[in-house]
């Protein structure tokens, strides 16, 4: 390995030129054909061979998750401030995992996780970490809940009672564990404290984990009963961890704030930065109403961590599954300082006004008709007529023309198509070009 070369720093400054341009303007939507990489040689290409294979033959193959129409799935916005801070953070070389390390880095990620529990209504003492995702965030708040939840000489619960809309990490997250899940409610519907009565009614409480509701279901944006869950959670004794991984971000909205009532009172939750809240992959918080039962569960113990395990330091490794770690939430901290939390709350409105502006034309059309309840910003609609075959089809058009990211999902067992609206440069247009696309389809007639 040599130092920096002349090679080098010309390479950089078409990255960063390149890195400019992208941040003004989107990525192509339609996919480069397939391409074959050359090997690896033991002399190496240079530099800039490498970054022209990157930007010429690598990224034009990927979809930008960014783009006004990548609406499948739950894509991202990240700001250019995050974007910047996040280059930054990786030529820093920051150990993220302790605050001898980190220095004040630890403080702006303390100051993005406030932000985070004063949104969500938790108290001062709550706090919690960044991590790779909601994946990560979820196994390490049940591992939290499991361990707070093991008496000395009792059996070690391992139950876990998820709502059926609950996302497929909650099961791995079993799977890892070597926990069972026991399900309640729909998966098309939020989950209702009754239905998880029923069920735990059924259980011994010493057995039980946690029960898992969900702030914003991924494949129908619902929101659990979560006050009437939390007063069941409560009156059991049980864990209440709420996964708002893609939903947690509309609760800073205050037009919204009343769908999430009972949040404050979960004793974890998750929320995804690189979601809903404009962060580069990858970014997820979990966050706990208290953080040394984290702590006890998730600090690694070895003699030469011993120095940095100092009591009354605050190391974000303590809180998950993790030692190493990117610092994730600076680029969260830098783009809430540069944009101001304000900013935020706008770019979420946006998004619900666009996918109100998606139903309003889907009610309006005479192809097209909504499915279900409208949650946050997804909406799921049908095409009239249409069979799983047409819906394939018409997406992989739109995929390869490059027109949009939107794919076929099921609601109450019909296939359906979804949006979800997570970029507040998505605008009305590119909306009703979706749209017009799907009304005038003339191959799938
Ligand atoms: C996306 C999502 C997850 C998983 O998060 P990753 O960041 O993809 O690991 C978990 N729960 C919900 C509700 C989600 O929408």
């Amino acid at each position: 390995m040599h130092q920096f070369a002349t090679e080098e720093r010309r390479v950089l400054d078409e990255v960063s030129a390149w890195v400019a341009g992208r941040l003004t303007e989107p990525g192509r939507l339609e996919p480069g054909s397939p391409v074959e990489l050359p090997g690896l040689t033991c002399e190496g290409i240079g530099i800039d061979a490498a970054w022209s294979l990157l930007r010429d033959t690598l990224l034009p193959t990927t979809f930008p998750a960014d783009h006004p129409r990548y609406l499948a799935f739950v894509g991202g916005a990240p700001t250019a401030a995050s974007v910047i801070a996040d280059a930054a953070l990786s030529a820093a070389a920051v150990y993220g995992g302790s605050e001898l390390e980190a220095g004040a880095v630890v403080a702006a990620e303390r100051t993005a996780l406030r932000w985070l529990c004063d949104a969500v209504g938790y108290p001062a003492a709550a706090h919690g970490t960044f991590v790779s995702g909601g994946t990560v965030a979820n196994l390490s708040a049940l591992v939290t809940a499991r361990h707070a939840r093991t008496e000395p000489g009792a059996a070690v619960p391992h139950v876990i009672v998820a709502g059926a809309a609950a996302h497929s990490s909650i099961r791995s997250a079993a799977a890892i564990m070597g926990c069972t899940v026991r399900t309640a409610g729909s998966p098309d519907l939020p989950l209702r404290a009754d239905e998880l009565r029923t069920v735990l009614a059924d259980l011994d409480p010493a057995t039980v984990v946690a029960v898992v509701a969900s702030a914003g279901a991924t494949n129908t944006g619902a929101v659990d009963d979560l006050d009437d869950i939390a007063a069941l959670c409560a009156e059991h004794g049980t864990w209440l961890h709420v996964d708002a991984a893609y939903g947690g971000a509309a609760v800073l909205v205050p037009a919204w704030r009343s769908t999430f009532t009972g949040l404050d009172r979960a004793d974890s939750i998750t929320i995804d930065p690189h979601k809903w809240l404009f962060t580069p992959f990858d970014c997820g918080a979990v966050l706990y109403r208290d953080p040394t039962l984290a702590r006890a569960a998730h600090r690694q113990h070895a003699d030469y961590l011993e120095p940095v395990n100092d009591e009354g330091v605050d190391n974000p490794a303590d809180y998950a599954i993790h030692l190493t770690r990117r610092a994730r939430g600076l680029p969260v901290w830098a783009s809430l300082m540069a944009n101001g939390t304000e900013a935020y709350v706008r770019a979420i409105e946006q998004c619900l006004a666009t996918a109100d502006h998606a139903a309003k034309r889907i009610e309006d059309s005479a192809h097209l008709e909504l499915v279900g309840e409208r949650h946050l910003s997804v909406v799921l609609f049908r095409r009239r007529g249409w069979t799983l075959d047409r819906y394939a089809a018409w997406s992989e058009r739109a995929r390869r023309s490059g027109l949009a990211l939107v794919t076929p999902t099921s609601f109450a067992g019909e296939p359906v198509l979804r949006l979800c609206f997570v970029n507040p440069l998505t605008s009305t247009d590119d909306v009703d070009l979706v749209l017009d696309s799907l009304e005038s389809d003339a191959a799938a007639q």
